[in-house]
């Protein structure tokens, strides 16, 4: 496990605002990982990694059998950031019943017909599973903001979009998140912070090696154009929706083993935390499984 103290440097204090450009995107967080050095510290996040798999295989079991609590893990950043790579390893360890994935693009029309957080309910994960929004309602407060020409699509009256108007989508997702939380479902929300000369690199990389041209679209480079609104988007966005209840966390993704064994570990301890139990056995069903035992072994 990595240690509070520094987890907890991660997470967007409810109420604080936060500019992303103080946020380090780097592996060096600390004095002592400076000391410690990249290629020790390297080594470090990989031993956590596969300690915090091997804990949150576990954990999702109990997730399961308890019944109680579904968790909610959302993943936003800019592209490049890490999204895919995070995900299929965080969760390489878990049983694939217990755990899905939805991945939210464009709205279609249908969507675009009913309020923003319409299509992202549907997809919410049921007690017992571990569901991730790879992009969420949250794009409807950032790419939205940043192309405000999108919300002609949504059909909204009056037509009036300035402050007060995002204030309200905050508002409304807090609402929203607060629900869900005092209901069962525990939210996890990160922002995996990439730099945007190391998105530089990784696109470029992207162009350079044929079998990742698939992942290249012409629109990331327009979007990385608006590179500073976005920024200014998700500074004000974690500051209004960080809450007691439905944290954000910072995580530094300039380095893909840094970003992973950060998520594991905040994933896995939250599941620990949460007093999971088996369902306690009645009499009733503990005659029943005695009895099934003398069927059984007089057979
Ligand atoms: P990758 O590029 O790694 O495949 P991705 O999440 O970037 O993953 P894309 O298909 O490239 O997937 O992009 C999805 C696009 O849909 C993003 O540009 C995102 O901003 C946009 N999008 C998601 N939700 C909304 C929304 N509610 N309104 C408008 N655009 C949205
Ligand atoms: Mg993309």
């Amino acid at each position: 496990m990595i240690r509070k103290d520094i987890i907890d440097r991660f997470r967007v204090p409810a109420g604080a605002k936060i500019r992303i450009k103080d946020h380090n995107p780097g592996w060096s967080q600390t004095e002592e990982m400076e000391e410690l050095g990249k290629d020790a510290l390297k080594e470090r996040a990989r031993q956590t990694l596969d300690q915090n798999l091997a804990d949150l295989s576990h954990a999702q079991e109990m997730l399961y059998a308890d019944d109680r609590f579904a968790v909610l893990i959302v993943l936003q950043a800019m592209d490049a950031a890490g999204k895919d790579g995070t995900i299929k390893h965080v969760m390489s360890g878990v049983n694939p019943q217990g755990c899905q994935v939805f991945s939210f693009k464009k709205p279609s029309a249908e969507e675009l017909d009913h309020t923003f957080l319409w299509r992202y309910m549907k997809c919410l994960p049921e007690r017992g599973r571990i569901g991730i929004f790879n992009r969420s309602y949250y794009e409807d407060v950032l790419v939205v903001k940043v192309h405000p020409e999108l919300l002609t699509a949504q059909h909204l009256s009056p037509v009036k979009f300035g402050s007060k108007f995002w204030s309200q989508r905050y508002k409304d997702i807090n609402a929203f998140e607060r629900h869900l939380v005092r209901n069962g479902t525990v939210v996890l929300k990160f922002f995996l912070n990439v730099s945007k000369e190391e998105q530089k690199r990784r696109f470029l990389e992207r162009l350079d090696r044929p079998e990742k041209h698939w992942k290249f679209s012409t629109s990331d480079l327009a979007e990385r154009g608006h590179w500073d609104q976005y920024m200014r988007a998700y500074s004000e966005c974690l500051s209004a929706t960080s809450t007691k209840w439905a944290p954000w966390y910072v995580v530094p993704a300039d380095h893909k083993w840094i970003t992973r064994a950060i998520v594991a570990d905040v994933v896995t301890t939250t599941i620990q935390s949460l007093d999971l139990k088996y369902p306690e056995v009645t009499e009733e069903k503990k005659e029943q499984l005695a009895e099934a035992r003398r069927q059984l072994t007089a057979e």
